[in-house]
Formats: structure tokens, sequence, C-alpha cells
């Protein structure tokens, strides 16, 4: 590609990139069998959260129910690349969301164009509303960007503004126009256009309609999700969820919703990445939102003292011998339902 037309994302991993994946599974093989946490390689991928404001409410988000007990903030350029380049080789997979929206922090491109040059590829999961903003859609386009994951609930204002409270769906659809315009101006296939559509109660009747608009618009596929909710009392489930349990990852047993998953499964994702909050925090995981189980700060420490160091080695420990926080209680590790095909809808 020309060099005005920007980064091309990588399509293969690098072969240290190769060796580093085999590693980080000889790892979560040697910690199962062995049940001890034995860390050979770095991350394969890394979640780095660009900003913890938002400007939607949404009611199973702990930012848009004004929660998150961690501090507004925004991760910056210059922090982001002290952290990125001290992990070689680069991540796989740089995944640019945590709680927030990644586009309300005006670097987040920049920070897209760094780690693409690095050779990772670059995901962002956006609820969209914020790229019809100035010439931000074509930005990310010349950034490199390998996949842009479209939140977006319903295709209807109204059943969309049902969840995604605060949020207008003309910005929406003008938002994936743009980055549709762009990819065509710039004549590439990137970012693969994946429209995220949460399984609720009251947007199944929109699903045929979701996958008409998106052949209109461009969009390359829609994948349906089954809803995580963060409130699991009878009531919630039964107001969000769908009857079908195809189309949920939850049983109600008694007056809890529990999530539909093998006792014995085993937490792979503490062994190959982590998860870096704005401020330079690492926690093992995107579901410790509050930032409850902290291992370090890659800003301060470097982030290879941090993913070998004494914190996180003893989660590890605690988690294969059966010390697990509440939050494994209801993460998609293990899960067997997180994306459904809804049929005959
Ligand atoms: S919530 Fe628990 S099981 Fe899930 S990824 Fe985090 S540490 Fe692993």
């Amino acid at each position: 590609m020309p060099a005005e037309e920007g980064i091309k994302p990588r399509a293969v991993p690098s072969p240290a990139q190769m060796i580093n994946a085999a590693r980080a599974a000889a790892s979560f093989t040697a910690g199962r069998l062995l049940k001890r946490p034995i860390v050979l390689g770095s991350p394969v991928m890394l979640m780095v959260e660009p900003t913890t404001a938002c400007q939607l409410r949404c009611p199973h988000c702990p930012t848009g129910r004004g929660e998150l007990s961690r501090p507004t903030g925004r991760m910056t350029l210059e922090r982001f690349k002290t952290i990125w380049d001290s992990i070689r080789p680069a991540p796989i997979l740089l995944q640019l969301w945590n709680q927030g929206e990644p586009f309300v922090n005006r670097e987040t491109p920049e920070i897209i164009t760094h780690a693409a040059r690095s050779g990772a590829q670059v995901k962002l999961s956006t609820n969209v509303e914020l790229l019809a903003r100035g010439d931000l859609a074509e930005r990310i386009v010349r950034a490199g960007l390998a996949e842009l994951i479209l939140s977006l609930d319903g295709t209807s204002a109204e059943a969309y503004n049902t969840y995604r409270v605060g949020g207008d769906f003309d910005h929406v659809r003008e938002g994936i126009e743009r980055v549709v315009a762009a990819r065509q101006k710039l004549g590439v296939r990137h970012p693969l256009l994946t429209w995220q559509f949460l399984l609720f109660k009251h947007t199944l009747e929109e699903i045929p309609e979701a996958r008409r608009l998106a052949r209109q618009w461009g969009v390359d596929h829609v994948v349906f999700k089954t809803a995580q909710l963060e409130d699991l009392s009878r009531e919630e489930g039964e107001t969000w969820l769908p009857d079908d349990p195809a189309l949920r990852r939850y049983d109600l047993k008694g007056d809890r919703w529990v999530l539909r998953r093998s006792d014995r499964y085993f937490c792979n994702r503490i062994f190959a990445s982590a998860v870096v909050q704005w401020d330079g925090t690492v926690v093992p995981c995107c579901f410790d939102k509050d930032g409850r189980y902290v291992v370090g700060n890659a800003a301060d420490d470097g982030f290879p003292a941090v993913w070998t160091g004494e914190a996180f080695q003893r989660f590890r420990r605690d988690w294969i011998e059966g010390r697990r926080p509440e939050m494994c209680d209801n993460c998609t590790e293990g899960l067997a339902r997180l994306y459904s095909s809804p049929k005959g809808l």
C-alpha cells in the first residue's frame, strides 16, 4: 500500500510472535497439569484501556451506571508507547478497549498506529457514535486498524436507546457509513467491520433487519452475542434475557441467574494476556473492572516485571489452587454459549 494510504494490518504473526504463542500454550498446559503458575513467554494478547470516560449510560455497564470506583482518565500516547515498547515480541493482538468508549480519547488513532507499526493486529470495540466526528473514520483506517467491533443492539432508535441510553442512532449510522466510505476511498479492506448485536429480550425481533442493514451499509458480518448481566437477580434477568435458553448464557437457579459452563474449565487467559488500565495499572483480566486485583503498574515498573512479578504469580497460583475471586463466577472463560446463531429469526 502506498505510504499516503496508511498502514496495512499484519495478516499473519511474525516467527517471533508464533514462538511466543507456543510458549504461552505451554504455560497454561503446564499450569493445568503441574498445578503451578509457570510463565514461559510474554503476553500473546494485551487489552489496553484508552479511557474510562463514556458519553452513554448503558444499564449493565459499571461506567454507564456510574458505579466504577476508579478515577476517570485516559491513556496518553506517551504512556502507551512506554508500556508497549517494553514488551517483545509485540503481542499478536491488541484489544484497544476496556471500560469507557475508546474514541473519547483523541489520541486513540495514534495509539493504533504505534501498535500496528510494531506488528500487532489491533481490534477496537466502540459504541460507534463518535465515529461521525470530523475525519476520525478515515484516520483509523489509515492507522491500520484490523477490526472494528460495532456494539449496536437494535435497528430502530427505540430498541437501540433501550440499552444504549443517551445515544443517537443517526450518528451511529453515519459513523458506520463514514468508515465504509473511507475504506472505499483508500482502496483497502480493513478494518473488518463486525457488528456485535447483544441478544436481549427487546432486540430479538430486530435481528432480520440487522442482517439486512448490515448488507446495505457494507458491514462485513453480524455476530449475535449473549448478554452479560452485572446484576444476577431473578428480576433483572427476567427483564432483559430472552426466554429461549439457546439465546442466553445463564440458567435460573432459585433466585439467581447462574452461568452455564463446566466446573472444570481452566483460565488460559491469565497465562496469555493481561489488561492495562488507562493509568498503567495492570489487572489479570477485563472482568476486574474496578481494579480490585491489581498486580502492578506497567508505566512505573515496566510491563515485563509485572507480568512475571510476585503479585501476578500469586494471583495465578491462587486461581489454580481454587482460591478464585467472585468475578470468575460471571466470566466468559470456558463459556459454552458466548455467541449464538438465532434460528428462524
Ligand atoms: S474472571 Fe477469573 S476466570 Fe475469568 S478471565 Fe478473569 S481470572 Fe480468568
